[in-house]
């Protein structure tokens, strides 16, 4: 160790609580730079500046400089605006003719749009002094992607670019960036460099972003160990196995956190009841509550199953309507909570119908409903086909609701399945993409409900005691960002 000045990190991402979310990136990219920060970190934050940013944000942001990016044959227009939110500044990078639309993702020129949010991340670091002297650049997924590639191929032995060394975070290996290879001139810049171009190219015709992040940053990572190992295996891998294996010298998985204080049975003001490790009769309040809100057999003695998470293939949901006419013939509640695949939908709301006060379906996005449900069910069943780290899991740990998963990515790495032996844990697993495992499983953790409420409230205890906030997964980060700058 050198100086022990801070690092000066910058952390990338398309999306990021409160500003706008779509999936787990954005709770990673709300919590984890505050929790570096913390430890110790200089750190700011990148995103684009969509329309969709709440009023409230957008005229608190302060207009710091406006430059040109080079995009191939152009020059094209931006701004960067910048807001203090949580301690952490955060900076707005401002083109309308890409970031002015209803929504975020989805667009005929995602390609473009992300290729220029990801050269703009590099430009504005000339133009704007507090990003002068970045150490790290900090990646999340395909729209942030070819940073990294950028910064190898346009601005060696500019200003202070050499001293950046990139870290590239995979949050969900299935969402790679996949465009046109007309692209590469047209867009990126990169025709006449045919080993950039090389390493972007994943078939005759198409570009990757992610591929080129994953060949050209420094540092690569995941959201949890499993998934690390995971990804290098064809059946994880999305057809980039072969690279994860490559570069698996410089893989490696952190878990995510939670945000610890949004998810707190003690405080949490959406639920009906408060409760805690010291306390839980709240919880039966909370139980109560959710099947009154529910339609739903008023009875302490069901186990209460609850789900909560997009209605896709990942998630494991085609197990569930497997085993649903099965789990309702052994009087198990099921509540699940969510949006997605139409079939799928059709499927749960098809059981509401006809399960009555047994099953209910709630087919929309509620965020406090979910908070009641995460409170009042028993069990949280998440059955995934794959998982890079799954945050429900833990949100349902966090408040005493025992996991019941698949051992994959990081529902292994977070929930301890039960043994009976000892009456360690804090949940219930299964091996095997197969609805009668599932099924097995979840009778299993349905027995010890019935028949041992011991052995249950010491689950509850152990996976309510868990520590899943971002300080372990903070110190992790900063741990790798030093070993690429051993001299700070
Ligand atoms: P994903 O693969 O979707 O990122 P995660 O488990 O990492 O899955 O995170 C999903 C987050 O979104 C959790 O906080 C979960 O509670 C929330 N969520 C998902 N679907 C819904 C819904 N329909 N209503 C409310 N919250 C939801």
């Amino acid at each position: 160790m050198g100086d022990s000045r801070q690092l000066n990190v910058l952390f990338a991402s398309s999306e990021v609580v409160p500003f706008v979310k779509t999936g787990g990136l954005a709770d990673v990219a709300g919590s984890l730079p505050r929790a570096l920060k913390d430890a110790g970190c200089n750190v700011s934050v990148i995103m684009p500046k969509y329309s969709r940013i709440p009023d409230e944000y957008k005229y608190n942001m302060q207009h710091i400089c406006e430059f040109y990016v080079p995009l191939s044959w152009r020059n094209v227009w931006c701004g960067i605006d910048k807001l203090a939110y949580n301690g952490v500044d955060i900076y707005f990078v401002d083109n309308e003719g890409y970031f002015k639309r209803d929504g975020i993702y989805g667009y005929f020129d995602d390609g473009e749009r992300f290729a220029f949010f990801s050269k703009a991340i590099l430009e504005c670091l000339q133009y704007v002094p507090e990003l002068n002297n970045i150490d790290i650049l900090h990646c999340n997924d395909w729209q942030t992607a070819l940073a990294p590639v950028f910064l190898c191929e346009f601005y060696h032995g500019v200003g202070n670019y050499d001293n950046i060394k990139t870290v590239f975070t995979v949050h969900n290996a299935k969402f790679q960036g996949q465009f046109s290879n007309r692209m590469l001139n047209d867009v990126l810049g990169l025709g006449g460099i045919p080993a950039a171009a090389d390493q972007l190219y994943c078939d005759r015709d198409s570009i990757n972003f992610m591929k080129g992040a994953l060949c050209y940053a420094d540092r690569l990572t995941t959201v949890s160990p499993t998934y690390a190992c995971e990804l290098q295996m064809p059946f994880y891998g999305e057809g980039l196995d072969g690279i994860f294996r490559r570069r698996s010298n410089v893989l490696s998985g952190i878990l995510n956190g939670i945000d610890t204080q949004a998810w707190n049975p003690s405080s949490d003001s959406q639920i009906a009841a408060y409760y805690s490790i010291y306390d839980m009769s709240g919880k039966a309040e909370c139980k109560r509550a959710l099947q009154e809100e529910l339609g739903l057999r008023q009875d302490p003695l069901r186990p209460l199953v609850a789900m909560v998470g997009r209605l896709t293939e990942q998630k494991g949901i085609g197990l569930v309507r497997y085993a649903m006419d099965y789990l309702m013939s052994r009087s198990v509640q099921i509540a699940v909570l969510g949006t997605g695949d139409k079939d799928l939908e059709d499927s749960f709301k098809y059981f509401d119908w006809k399960y009555g006060d047994m099953m209910s379906a709630r087919i929309t996005f509620d965020s406090a409903l979910s908070h009641r449900m995460y409170a009042g069910a028993d069990l949280f069943l998440m059955p995934s086909e794959f998982e890079p780290c799954g945050l429900s899991q833990m949100i349902a740990m966090r408040y005493g609701t025992l996991p019941v998963v698949r051992e994959t990515g990081g529902l292994k790495d977070t929930v301890k399945p039960y043994n009976k032996y000892t009456g360690e844990g804090t949940g219930f697993s299964f091996a095997n993409i197969n609805g009668d495992e599932m099924v097995g499983a979840l009778m299993d953790a349905c027995e010890v409900f019935w028949t041992d409420q011991d052995a249950w409230k010491k689950l509850q205890y152990q996976a309510m005691t868990q520590d899943f906030s971002w300080r372990r997964a903070a110190n992790d980060y900063v741990g790798l960002y030093h070993s690429l700058h051993p001299e700070v």
